[in-house]
């Protein structure tokens, strides 16, 4: 049997700015079941189908602490796919800029400054404590979705000229979601407030 789900199968999509989920301070998850290993697998195909090198929760509407990376982007290397529980920062150094986009914000691309190594605290899914020093593109990678769980996007971080060139497209998203809003083709905030909290009361 594959284990790759046909469209239909999926239980998650991916979200876009604005969706307030991308806003939300996602809580630590206290359990990991058999659908959270379902949500994570999800995560990953998501993931790989726009070509993404990582996903957080919140990019598919979910309030858990946890994040996916594969920094090659390709689903046949299943060996370099990395799940994060419960992640932080513990130490940060030094200082690097660099580009960045983002599944949650398509179009959208960046110069971002982030810490150029971090030393890093998180569990797997069999609960294993992970503690790494991370740099290059994995630590790049590791402080960009850490930011979703806290409710950042990388535009957060822009300096005000770039700031200003990226404000047209995110106009242009806000437009449509505002359009999706009224057509009914978007659930209203507190449609979606109530679901995350009835899915934190499950895991977290
Ligand atoms: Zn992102």
């Amino acid at each position: 049997m594959t284990q790759e789900m046909s469209e239909s199968q999926r239980t998650l999509r991916l979200i876009q700015y604005p969706h307030p989920t991308l806003r939300y301070k996602a809580k630590p998850v206290r359990k990991v079941d058999f659908e959270l290993f379902t949500f994570i697998r999800e995560m990953f195909d998501l993931m790989y189908e726009h070509n993404g090198i990582g996903l957080a929760a919140n990019q598919v509407d979910l309030p858990y602490r946890l994040f996916v990376i594969n920094l090659t982007a390709d689903p046949s290397e299943r060996g370099e796919e990395l799940v994060f529980i419960n992640p932080e920062i513990v130490r940060r150094s030094g200082s690097e800029e660099a580009e960045e986009g983002c599944l949650s914000l398509p179009d959208v691309r960046a110069m971002v400054r982030r810490s150029k190594e971090v030393q890093i605290v998180a569990y797997t899914p069999s609960g294993d404590e992970i503690n790494w020093r991370l740099s290059g593109l994995l630590a790049r990678a590791f402080q960009h979705e850490l930011d979703h769980l806290n409710g950042v996007l990388f535009v957060d971080h822009l300096s005000p000229s770039e700031s200003l060139s990226v404000r047209p497209i995110l106009q242009d998203l806000e437009k449509e979601y505002a359009e999706a809003l009224s057509k009914g083709q978007a659930r209203p905030l507190e449609d979606v407030m109530a679901r995350l909290k009835e899915l934190e009361v499950a895991r977290t």
